[in-house]
Parts: C-alpha cells; sequence; structure tokens
C-alpha cells in the first residue's frame, strides 16, 4: 500500500491535499444582508432561481425586495422541481440567456442551488446537459453563481457538482467540475428556521454522510502532471474538517429536528453542514451514494433519507478493516466529543443508529418497500457508480454491496444475526 494511504488519524503521513471553494463564504445568522454587495461584484443583472415554496416567505421577498432596492435587475425564476428532473432545465437556462444574465442567484435546498448552477453553465455552454455528466467535461467557466442554502444539509453551495435525475437513465447523474463551484456563498441559519422536520432531518443526515464518507474515503494517488480529478478521496486538508462537521451535527441536529425555531440549533447544523460540503467537495462521497442513487430512483424517497440509512450500515462493513475501522472510530469520536480511548468503530456505527432512530430515518430498506429479491438489482446499478466506488475505502465488489445491502434490508448491525442490536462494546 502506498504510503499516503492507510495512516492513522492524525498521522497524515504524506496524505496531499486540495480545496476547491468559492472566493467568498459568508456563514452566520442575518448573514443574508450581505447579499446586495456580494451580488453585485458579479453584475448588475440577477437571475434568481428560487425554491417555489419560498419564494413569497418574508426572508426570501426580503432578501429580494432588498436587491432591487440597491438598484440590481432581477428577474425570479421558480420553476424548481425537487430532486431536479433534467427535462426542466434547458428552457431556464433560454429564458436567463435572452435576460442576459451576469450573475446567478441560487436560494434553495440543493434542487434550487443545483437548478442555478447548471442555468448557469447552460447560459454558457451548449447544451444539452447531458453532455456535461460526469467529471470534468465543463470546458470553462459559466456565469457566477451566489448560492444561499435554505436546507442544512447538501453543501452545494461550496461543492463542484449538481445533480440531476434523468427519465432517459435509472440512476441520478451528476455534472462535476472545478467550474460548477459557487463564486461566493452566503449561508445564513435563519433561513433554515421552520422548515418542516423531515426536511431538517433527511438534509442534515445528509451532511453527515458526507463528513463520514470524506474522512474515510479511500486517497486517489496524487498524479500532479495532468488535470486532478474533481474528487480526490480523503485528502489532507479536509480531514480535520469532516471532523469538525460530525462535532457540529451529532449533538445538534437531533435538537433541530425536535425544535424547529431554536436558533442556536439552527447554527451548529447549518454550520456542520456547510463545513461537510468544504470536506466532500474535495474529496467526495462513496459507498452510501452508490447505493442510495437507485435506492431513491426506485422508491422515490428523499436523497437523505436513503444515504442516512444506509450509514451505519457502510460504516459497520467498514470494520472489516482494521485501517479504516480506527477512521471510523475517529469520527465517531469526534460525533460525540469522546476522547479518543473511549471511541470504538462499533460505538461509532451504534451511535448513528440511534442517531437515525431520533430523527425519523427509517431503520431498513425494507420499510421503503424494498423487496429482497430487488437487492441484486439495486447492488448492480450501485456498481455502475464508477467515480463513488473509486473511493470507496474497501474493494467495492458486488459482494460487498449485496452485504451491505442484505443488512440494511433486515436491520442487521455489528455483523451478528441480532437485528438492529443495540449494545455497545
Ligand atoms: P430540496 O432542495 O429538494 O428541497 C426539499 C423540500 O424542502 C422542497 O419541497 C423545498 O421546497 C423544501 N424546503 C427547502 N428549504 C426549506 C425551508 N427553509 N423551509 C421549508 N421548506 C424548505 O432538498 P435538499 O435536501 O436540500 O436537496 C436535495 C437535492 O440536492 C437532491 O437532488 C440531491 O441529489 C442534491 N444534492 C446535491 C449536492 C451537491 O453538492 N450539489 C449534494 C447532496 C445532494
Amino acid at each position: 500500500m502506498p504510503e499516503t494511504t492507510g495512516a492513522a488519524p492524525g498521522a497524515l503521513a504524506c496524505l496531499p491535499g486540495t480545496l476547491r471553494l468559492p472566493a467568498r463564504v459568508h456563514f452566520g445568522h442575518g448573514s443574508r444582508a450581505l447579499l446586495p454587495e456580494v451580488v453585485a461584484l458579479h453584475g448588475r443583472r440577477v437571475f434568481a432561481v428560487v425554491d417555489p415554496f419560498l419564494a413569497t416567505t418574508p426572508h426570501i421577498t426580503a432578501v429580494l425586495d432588498a436587491l432591487t432596492g440597491a438598484g440590481l435587475d432581477v428577474r425570479t425564476y421558480t420553476s424548481v422541481t425537487p430532486e431536479l428532473p433534467v427535462g426542466t432545465l434547458d428552457s431556464a437556462a433560454v429564458q436567463a440567456r435572452e435576460y442576459g444574465a451576469e450573475v446567478v442567484l441560487a436560494i434553495g435546498g440543493g434542487s434550487a442551488l443545483d437548478a442555478a448552477k447548471l442555468i448557469a453553465l447552460l447560459c454558457v455552454h451548449e447544451g444539452p446537459p447531458e453532455r456535461y455528466y460526469g467529471e470534468n467535461l465543463v470546458p470553462g467557466p459559466v456565469v457566477p453563481v451566489v448560492a444561499v442554502p435554505t436546507t442544512a444539509g447538501t453543501g452545494s453551495e461550496v461543492t463542484p457538482v449538481a445533480v440531476v435525475s434523468d427519465p432517459g437513465r435509472e440512476l441520478k447523474v451528476g455534472v462535476s467540475s472545478p467550474f460548477l463551484v459557487p463564486a461566493a456563498a452566503v449561508v445564513d441559519p435563519d433561513l433554515t428556521l421552520g422548515a418542516p422536520r423531515g426536511v431538517t432531518a433527511f438534509s442534515g443526515i445528509d451532511a453527515l454522510v458526507h463528513a463520514a464518507e470524506s474522512y474515510t474515503a479511500r486517497p486517489l494517488p496524487a498524479d500532479w502532471s495532468g488535470t486532478p480529478p474533481v474528487f480526490t478521496g480523503r485528502n489532507a486538508l479536509t480531514e480535520p474538517v469532516a471532523l469538525q462537521a460530525a462535532g457540529r451535527l451529532g449533538p445538534w441536529l437531533p435538537v433541530a429536528v425536535r425544535e424547529p425555531v431554536g436558533r442556536h440549533a439552527r447554527h451548529e447544523v447549518a454550520l456542520g453542514a456547510l463545513l461537510a460540503g468544504i470536506a466532500f467537495g474535495s474529496t467526495g462521497t462513496h459507498l452510501c451514494h452508490a447505493l442510495q442513487y437507485p435506492i431513491g430512483a426506485l422508491t422515490k424517497t428523499p436523497h437523505g433519507l436513503g444515504t442516512g440509512l444506509l450509514l451505519p450500515y457502510v460504516l459497520d462493513a467498514l470494520r472489516a478493516d482494521a485501517d479504516v475501522a480506527v477512521r471510523v472510530a475517529a469520527f465517531g469520536a469526534a460525533l460525540e466529543h469522546l476522547p479518543a480511548e473511549d471511541a470504538s468503530a462499533l460505538r461509532t456505527v451504534m451511535r448513528v443508529a440511534e442517531l437515525n432512530e431520533a430523527i425519523g430515518v427509517p431503520a431498513t430498506l425494507a420499510e421503503l418497500g424494498i423487496e429482497r429479491d430487488q437487492l441484486a438489482d439495486i447492488a448492480e446499478l450501485g456498481l455502475r457508480s464508477a467515480r463513488l466506488l473509486a473511493i470507496a475505502p474497501l474493494e467495492p465488489s458486488r459482494e460487498l454491496l449485496l452485504d451491505i445491502l442484505g443488512r440494511a434490508h433486515a436491520g442487521i448491525l455489528d455483523g451478528t444475526d441480532s437485528h438492529r442490536k443495540r449494545t455497545v462494546v
């Protein structure tokens, strides 16, 4: 094994690092007040892609009014559909081009942010969007995007990827390119206040999955002689960020779900999600995401519900490798703010399962209506996510995927036959 892989937590050895981020990231209650200034840095003709359910809420209308009050010309587009069907993008891009958009403002959850990124792409580069599916296929800069998330989860405001669902394909697909990293991110936790429990829980647990998969990803060997891959696997610059994310989300996500208007919990969860986005935006994610894409397509359930459900089972599987198990334990220590000597990989697995239970993430794939005889097809489809599996910390064989799916279907953790065993050793 090369020297850059398998290092114990903290011992970074020769692990290299890559970070690609917006030039400006502002975080904090009330930070949306900066938007007129931040948006004006990029142009005066603003194409605002806004989540349709939020467009008429007081916070968002005040944001849009402040932009026009500052002398900016704003065209608002609200035809954003959750999980982003690709067919909706071309006509939106035509509208943005005809309007002469100089900057795209994105306000909403991951669906609105990803829509904005792809509209910004299609304003400059010829469609259809399918041309850009995959990694590093965007030929150059896009219209600058200022991203303002209203969910605490996807991290899309800082990442180089936009995910769409394409009816012509069985799986969701991504466009991944450093050119899709927004020019600026303004993350104001107030915009998540009052979001319903399901939205808070599923977007928040997705953020925890981002942190966990970023921290446990296999590092790709660095080759500085050509264009680096968009996603590097675990890297030296993101490791501490992923742990910080876990430390925010672990204690505070259940509180934010329980108390939707609690400002402190919203602050912590929004910060955790942003940090997780910063981490996985450079490293990528792996097994939970590879398996969620077919599961989401089959069950039409929210993205975070699927990734969150799978997380304890994936972490449990990772315990099979001693080096990776050490990382799983370190992740759990950060999650629970534990001294390292009290942490173990198994404890991490059980803590994540408890967290899921506390916030209402279903415990098994059976609860999503998936039949046991569908698992082989899901594994087969999961194997197609080559980019994600390339940084899986264990050899991503069909057998491994089937094993994870089988246990997630039946609710078996801890490598034993006991269903959702909760004893921590
Ligand atoms: P979403 O954007 O699909 O929104 C889900 C629902 O929540 C919508 O009905 C929306 O109207 C509502 N909503 C959003 N903010 C709200 C608020 N403050 N109050 C009340 N309701 C609110 O959900 P999401 O989880 O943010 O995003 C999921 C999408 O993001 C998926 O398509 C997923 O594939 C993608 N994703 C992208 C990245 C990335 O880096 N680009 C990462 C992870 C996931």
